[in-house]
């Protein structure tokens, strides 16, 4: 796996220190009201962000799930985004976070929001770690951002390629020889 990595885009201390300033917007932002949040990770994807980025919340909270498949496979470029499940829970009322680990077409987003939208919650704000710098991907609105990359395919921190690789816990490009389905 680690001669797979061409080089280290963004380091685990880098992600570490963003997440707790991610962390600390959002509990100012929902102290108030209720100061109760339902957290909605983007499966499965956003599994590492939303485990470290949760326990950094002292807030009361509850977690909802949906997956949502655009790279299914070896795919490079999406496929088209595709809910695949959701377990949400009864949103009627609360403040929903939802939380994605990069935000590159946009497609996910603009699927998904609806979506929980329709489902009567109080609030709908979205939290994406990493956003590739793309002009489509800079007209979806975000709320929570943690870094812009230029638009080249990354793993590592929760983010595969072809479903491996999810568990690098830096953010990473990889070596061509890589990209070729085994
Ligand atoms: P969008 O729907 O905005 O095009 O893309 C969002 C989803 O596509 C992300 O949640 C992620 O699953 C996948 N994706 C987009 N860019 C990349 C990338 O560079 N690497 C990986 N591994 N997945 C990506
Ligand atoms: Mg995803």
């Amino acid at each position: 796996m680690q001669q797979d990595i061409e080089r280290i885009l963004i380091s685990r201390e880098r992600i570490a220190l963003r997440v707790h300033e991610l962390a600390e917007q959002i509990m100012a932002d929902h102290s108030g009201s209720t100061g109760e949040i339902t957290l909605v990770p983007i499966l499965t994807g956003a599994i590492v962000f939303c485990a470290d980025l949760m326990r950094q919340l002292s807030l009361r909270m509850r977690i909802g799930l949906l997956t949502v498949s655009s790279y299914p496979g070896a795919s490079l470029r999406t496929q088209g985004s595709n809910l695949l499940s959701q377990q949400l829970g009864d949103l009627r009322g609360r403040h929903v976070l939802l939380i994605d680990d990069i935000l590159d077409s946009g497609g996910t987003l603009k699927l998904v929001v609806p979506v929980l939208q329709s489902m009567a919650p109080a609030s709908v704000k979205t939290c994406v770690l990493v956003r590739k710098d793309r002009a489509v991907a800079r007209e979806v609105h975000v709320d929570y951002l943690g870094f812009e990359i230029p638009d080249e395919f990354i793993v590592g921190y929760g983010l595969d390629y072809d479903n491996y690789y999810r568990n690098l816990p830096d953010i990473v490009t990889l070596r061509k020889s890589a990209l070729e389905p085994r």
